[in-house]
């Protein structure tokens, strides 16, 4: 069966028949310039029907994924009233040029000029540009675009890139799913596509060409795969996993709004995990209460130098404003082990994983930690911030780390720059040592977070990818189910809360252990905020 990869940026399943949307060849030079005063009534005009136009889209768009998402469009009417790009339209008309070839021309220029900066959310304004232009030289040449509203039912849309005003003219009912040769997680395409529920699956390379129209397709939105002309046994199994989708979103609805209570009314909260500032509002739309382990390893990664504190205190500032009042738990880097970071130049080593990683390395290389440190500080200004360390095996690494924060405390204090002092301090019950000393650590730690992922490795003494004995990589082993409890015990015997951020937070079979135990906290991807939700509701 032949295949075709991308980013799968909204999740689900489909079935349905190719339709590729070409763009429609407009002319822009299709009517001559008659004077200044008459083309720029000409543009006036089509600014607002344009207007009108993404008012009416914004209506609709509010009640199908609701006014937060609506108001992408929004932006695009304050960015086409922006005076300097006004003006430069005017100045064009002025010199001679018809409304529709000043409109092109000013606004491939601001493209230009967004493009080229490698900067996500500069790439995004200049994706809205263009939607702009085509919409603005639409109207101006009597084109009304391309009819997406009129696709029938079971169709699969294929474009270079869904601009926000085409994705929120997708008529949901008839469209299974779209796929673009553009596009990332954070595009405003995937944005809109997510809040409306469609699968789609993004920079597919030459889709547009490499799809025909009639083509049969099966589409996992999740991993971003997309079948050509699959068997019926393939139809089968993608229909009826679309089904199981719908059914479980269903049922998981209702609980985005609901208490995480237990049946005997004991309150627990359910929060997200996350490895990017922009996956907080995938926390966000899944309902999460809280944010359990930010990981913060991936802002160090796949660049050719540390981020600076600045760009730190970005991105932790970002996550802070979006959570508002809720936690926010930042880990501090750790690298080592399966996270590799070539610029830092770490010897190799026989073991990585009982190596030097994580809190290791940042106490022995404290100007990189307390960079770290003080950009967390300055950000939790802005919300409401804890912090978390990684592989901790003795309280004295504990200790380290609350002097290089209160050194930091100091130099900010002295600097006049604006910070918390005195933020929690958690942390991470992640290797067989930490279990052993929960006791002790409890004393000094403000919150427990037991990382299931390395726990389970380290307790059983098992490298999950070795096939051999990867069976014995199992939560569900005594010894592991043991140091959970253990830890749990010690946490609640001293007061503190204890969460759990590993994957196993969201396993099924767990839940219930965990809250008989007592666990707190549930951090957990943010698509399975809501079945975990489901689930430890359900415990009694
Ligand atoms: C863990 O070990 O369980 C954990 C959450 O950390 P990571 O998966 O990032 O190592
Ligand atoms: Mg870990």
């Amino acid at each position: 069966m032949k295949t075709l990869k991308g980013i799968g940026v909204s999740p689900g399943y489909a079935v349905g028949k190719a339709i590729v949307i070409r763009e429609a060849l407009i002319d822009i030079n299709s009517s001559a310039y008659t004077s200044a005063e008459e083309e720029l009534k000409k543009f006036q005009s089509a600014v607002a029907v344009f207007t009108k136009k993404t008012r009416e889209l914004i209506e609709s768009l509010t009640r199908s994924a609701g006014k937060k998402n609506a108001d992408i469009l929004n932006g695009h009417i304050v960015m086409l009233n922006d005076p300097f790009m006004l003006s430069q339209i005017n100045d064009s008309i002025q010199g001679g040029k018809t409304a529709a070839q000043a409109t092109d021309a000013v606004c491939n220029s601001f493209y230009d000029m967004f493009a080229t900066v490698d900067d996500e959310m500069m790439k995004q304004r200049a994706s809205d540009i263009l939607d702009i232009k085509n919409s603005i030289i639409g109207i101006l040449c009597g084109e009304n675009g391309v009819a997406i509203e009129d696709v029938p039912k079971g169709s699969v849309m294929i474009a270079k890139d869904f601009t926000p005003s085409m994705t929120s003219r997708i008529n949901r009912e008839n469209v299974y799913a779209i796929i673009a040769e553009a596009g990332s997680v954070t595009s405003h395409s995937a944005i809109l596509a997510r809040a409306i529920d469609i699968p789609a699956v993004l920079s597919v390379k030459n889709a547009s060409e490499l799809i025909k129209d009639g083509d049969l397709l099966a589409i996992d939105g999740s991993k971003g795969k997309i079948l050509f002309d699959p068997d019926q046994e393939t139809v089968q199994k993608y229909e009826n996993a679309r089904q199981s989708y719908f059914e479980e979103k269903a049922s998981l609805a209702e609980y985005f709004s609901r208490e995480t209570v237990t049946k005997n009314g004991v309150k627990k909260a359910v929060y997200g995990n996350i490895g990017k500032p922009e996956d907080a509002e995938a926390v966000i739309q899944n309902g999460g209460e809280g944010i359990g382990l930010f990981r913060t390893e991936f802002l160090f990664m796949d660049r050719p130098s540390l981020p600076t504190e600045e760009e730190q205190f970005e991105a932790y500032s970002t996550v802070a404003k979006a959570m508002g009042t809720k936690e926010v738990i930042i880990r501090t880097l750790d690298i080592g082990g399966d996270k590799a970071v070539p610029y830092l130049e770490i010897p190799k080593e026989d073991n990585p994983f009982l190596g030097y990683r994580a809190i290791r390395y940042c106490l022995d290389n404290p100007d990189i930690f307390k960079i770290q440190l003080r950009a967390i500080l300055r950000a939790a200004y802005f919300g409401n911030i804890k912090i978390m360390l990684p592989l901790i095996t003795d309280t004295e690494e504990v200790l380290s780390a609350k002097a290089l924060i209160a050194e930091c405390e100091k130099e900010l204090e002295s600097e006049g720059v604006l910070f918390k002092k005195g933020i929690p301090l958690g942390v991470m019950i992640e290797t067989p040592a930490a279990v052993l000393i929960a006791d002790e650590l409890a004393k000094i730690a403000d919150f427990f977070s037991i990382g299931t992922n390395d726990l389970t490795g380290y307790v059983m003494a098992v490298d999950r990818g070795n096939g051999k004995v990867s069976g014995l990589y199992s939560v569900q082993k005594s010894a592991v189910l043991k140091a959970i409890e253990m830890t749990v015990k010690s946490a609640k015997s001293v007061g503190i809360p204890v969460g759990m951020c590993g994957e196993s937070a969201a396993d099924s079979e767990l839940i219930p252990k965990l809250v008989e135990w007592g666990l707190d906290e549930f951090s957990v991807t943010p698509n399975s905020i809501l079945r975990t939700r489901k689930e430890i509701c359900e415990c009694d």
